[in-house]
């Protein structure tokens, strides 16, 4: 039997006086956190909710989170954490679709959030920092102190944990069963890999409620006894104080936080000597913004690669020593990812062999709740397939090369939008670049960058245009080139690329 709150409970017996979380100044100890998260546990109980009931959660990195999600967990119930960037039809479609009946919401969405739950006919909505005209009823009243620990509910390391929404980077969002055993092995993996001590503060500003923050980050720490500090949204300066601050020595991010942390620290001095790695996942880092953070902060970045379907991790650069730079590491132990054509024969390794990247093992969702022909059809061959394309190198370093949905057909030709992007980002006057393809009549789809340029450069499309031309082979490079402010994100802060069509 395993329920993946033990991994809060070892910790907080391990080191009750430790701190678990480190919020703007503020501290919570481990004691303290299993505490909290028994008073939620025990008041779910009392209300009826346990194993396998679905309990859906809508809060930013503060640390109600951690206390709602491990007390959740607690009773075998099921934890479906939800985008606090979403709008109400989106809300009440995820709780719709996820089955929720109690919805635990924080005061900044409140009021989207109980229209949604209103629609989706939740009766349940409590809410965090509820103000005095708040909808629903105040978190509080979700807490029965007690005196003895609550015993954690007996789950088979099969059972649902909790249904995790994807990024809706490609299409809508659609909910995975992640199981107990899935997320436990994904919070242990990573840190035996980059040697994690209790001693460590994870710097966690990814979103709590996506996958790559939950596992990489929080159930990582707390797994570990490790303090975790929380930015409640990503800003380079609330990121680089809080790493003074609480002398954060992890940080895990998507790469535009990386590239938003060194266009900011360009002009802003400040003190990251504490950090001693940082792990970079969710989308692909362009060269230039790797080498240029590694250069100025000093410290190695560990490349990753994952998804929600799988828990966050199924490939990492294993340790500083032993890396490949650009590279998504190898597969973590136990779980095997191969790379295949169209007609699923294993690719052989080689940079010109690249195919789409297959995986099996622990690490693999159970399934996408309630949308069986989704799960059959990504599971059809016995492999999840990830819609990712790569290719091994000849010691078994996968490398990414694009998703199958973004690739780029022109006139015939395959044009991979990252090798394109990579050119634009070595211009000096880029900032970011995005490369996708739109509809042509003639050649079928055309390749059109957007770029972000950096303040005080003054670009043109003709140079843009000239200076890829120069770089990459004639039906690969950009013939419409579109300059932007800024790039559109996911709540994860991963470009979206389908609302730059
Ligand atoms: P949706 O599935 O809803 O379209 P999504 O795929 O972005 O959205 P996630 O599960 O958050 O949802 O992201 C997983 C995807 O992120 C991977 O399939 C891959 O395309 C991309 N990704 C993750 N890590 C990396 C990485 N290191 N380099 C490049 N891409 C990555
Ligand atoms: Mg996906």
């Amino acid at each position: 039997m395993l329920n993946l709150a033990a991994i809060l409970r070892e910790s907080a017996t391990r080191r009750p006086q430790a701190p678990a979380l480190l919020h703007d100044g503020g501290m919570m100890t481990y004691a303290e956190l299993d505490a909290r998260s028994d008073a939620v546990a025990a008041a779910l109980l009392a209300r009826g909710v346990g194993p396998g009931d679905p309990v859906a959660l809508q809060a930013p990195n503060i640390p109600d989170f951690p206390v709602a999600y491990y007390g959740i967990l607690k009773t075998g119930a099921v934890v479906v954490p939800l985008n606090v960037l979403l709008r109400a039809p989106e809300v009440a479609h995820q709780l719709r679709d996820s089955e929720a009946r109690t919805l635990i919401t924080w005061v900044g969405v409140a009021d989207e959030a109980a229209r949604a739950a209103a629609k989706a006919d939740v009766p349940d909505v409590f809410v965090i920092n509820a103000v005095a005209d708040s909808p629903g009823r105040p978190f509080h009243e979700l807490t029965t102190p007690v005196s003895d620990p609550v015993p954690l509910a007996e789950r088979a390391p099969g059972d649902v944990a909790a249904i995790v929404y994807t990024s809706g980077t490609t299409g809508l969002p659609k909910g995975a069963e992640l199981t107990h055993f899935q997320m436990y092995m994904n919070a242990d993996i990573p840190g035996r890999l980059f040697e994690i001590k209790a001693e460590d503060v994870v710097l966690t500003v990814l979103p709590l409620f996506h996958v790559y923050g939950m596992s990489s980050a929080m159930n990582l720490g707390i797994r570990f006894g490790c303090a975790l500090s929380l930015v409640p949204r990503f800003t380079p300066e609330k990121v680089l104080t809080a790493i003074e601050r609480d002398r954060a020595t992890i940080f895990d991010g998507v790469p535009t936080m990386f590239g938003a942390l060194l266009a900011y620290a360009e002009d802003h001095p400040c003190d990251t000597s504490s950090l001693r790695v940082c792990v970079s996942g969710g989308d692909a880092i362009p060269a230039q913004v790797f080498d240029a953070f590694e250069k100025r902060f000093g410290v190695p970045i560990l490349e990753g690669y994952g998804m929600t379907e799988t828990a966050s991790t199924i490939t990492f650069n294993p340790s500083p020593d032993d890396r490949r730079a650009y590279s998504v590491g190898k597969p973590v132990w136990g779980v095997e990812v191969q790379i295949w054509d169209e007609d699923g024969r294993r690719m052989p390794p080689g940079r010109s062999h690249v195919g789409e990247l297959v995986t099996r093992g622990y690490q693999t969702m159970r399934g996408y709740h309630g949308h069986p022909e989704a799960t059959a059809e990504a599971f059809a061959s016995g492999w999840f397939h990830t819609g990712d394309l790569g290719y091994a190198d000849s010691d078994g370093f996968l490398f990414l090369v694009d998703r199958k949905k973004e690739l780029i057909i022109r006139g015939g030709y395959n044009v991979y939008p990252r090798e394109v992007e990579e050119v634009l980002y070595h211009h000096p006057g880029v900032r970011e670049a995005a490369v996708i393809g739109v509809p042509d009549e003639r050649l079928g789809q055309e390749v059109k960058a957007i770029v972000v340029p950096r303040p005080g450069h003054t670009l043109t499309v003709a140079e843009l245009v000239e200076y890829c031309r120069e770089r990459v082979a004639a039906y690969k490079y950009p013939r419409l080139v579109e300059f932007r402010d800024t790039l559109p994100l996911t709540g994860t802060g991963k470009v979206l690329k389908k609302d730059l069509l």
